[in-house]
């Protein structure tokens, strides 16, 4: 099976955006720094290099593994000591690269943070056409197991598509059973994420939502709702987007009616921050793999 051009071309191109991004935010995060001024500053350089956000910058700190973005007019700032993962998406007509790091503020949890890293390195050193999703998962699980720590068992890795961040296929980082493989030309977002032996090793849903897309088509009363959904449709499609990104869009006394009948018809889905559910702090590393018929290549 041949792998179109097109297709590993512009993949290449989103990785290499998200590559240099994604080094520009590990050397930007510092203590006390506002959240908002990360995730405008990677969504900037993203489209300053020729790329769009495939979805708002992550900043997830802590307990908090993933699906945290700055609200507007956010007032938080990068706590003391902490662990931070910056998860960064990018993509060049659709065709998307996603990769996150973690970085750390606290001497206590440095070695999460290499074995998320190691594990991802043993991630994209076996992906190979024909690799199971057991093996895969069984493989990830003792990579972290052995160095004493425990990976988040209901977060995996995905399959990529255009225009679609998760198209179907997850990448277990825990032992399960699926008859499931990697085939040629797919891609894939790969990411263990790890917390401490004696935490949960799941997330739960938190209570605040930031991050959002479109889900499916509803009658709509107001006539601004149908503004800001038109204006959804066309900038992001069914990608994952922030209100940060709707400013100007209706006038700024309409927006909270409009949005929440979005919202409230479920014309869009929000998406929870996700939170170790014994509170324990997580790490997180990512790249996007193209699975080529001689192993996994790194696009980012
Ligand atoms: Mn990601
Ligand atoms: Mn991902």
């Amino acid at each position: 099976m041949t792998i179109p051009e097109e297709l590993v071309q512009k993949h290449q191109q989103a990785g290499k955006i998200a590559k240099e991004v994604r080094e520009e935010m590990r050397r930007t995060v510092c203590e006390g720094i506002p959240i908002i001024d990360l995730c405008e500053k990677a969504e900037s350089l993203i489209r300053k290099k020729g790329g769009k956000p495939a979805f708002p910058c992550n900043v997830s700190i802590n307990e908090i593994a993933a699906h945290y973005t700055s609200p507007r007019q956010d007032k938080r700032t990068i706590p003391e000591n902490s662990i931070v993962k910056i998860d960064i998406g990018v993509h060049v007509d659709g065709y998307i690269a996603d990769t996150a790091v973690t970085i750390c503020f606290n001497p206590d949890y440095t070695g999460l943070v290499s074995t998320a890293e190691e594990a991802l390195k043993k991630a994209a050193e076996i992906l190979r056409p024909g690799l199971s999703m057991s093996r895969f998962g069984a493989t990830i699980q003792k990579t972290i197991k052995t160095r004493g720590f425990k990976p988040i068992s209901n977060l995996t890795g995905h399959l990529i598509g255009r225009y679609l961040i998760h198209a179907g296929k997850s990448l277990p980082n825990v032992f399960h059973i699926s008859t499931s493989r990697v085939k040629t030309g797919e891609i894939y977002g790969v990411e263990p994420f790890v917390t401490v032996a004696n935490a949960a090793g799941r997330v739960k849903n938190g209570k605040e939502a930031h991050i959002f897309r479109y889900s499916k088509h509803r009658s709509l009363k107001d006539p601004y709702a149908k503004r800001l959904l038109n204006y959804v449709k066309k900038n992001f499609q069914a990608l994952p987007f922030t209100e940060r990104w709707l400013q100007g869009c209706v006038p700024p006394s309409r927006f909270k009616t409009a949005f929440s009948e979005l919202l409230s018809s479920k014309t869009l889905i929000s998406y929870p921050v996700f939170i170790e559910a014994s509170g324990k702090p997580v790490a997180q590393a990512e790249h996007t793999i193209l699975v080529t018929k001689d192993g996994g290549l790194v696009l980012t």
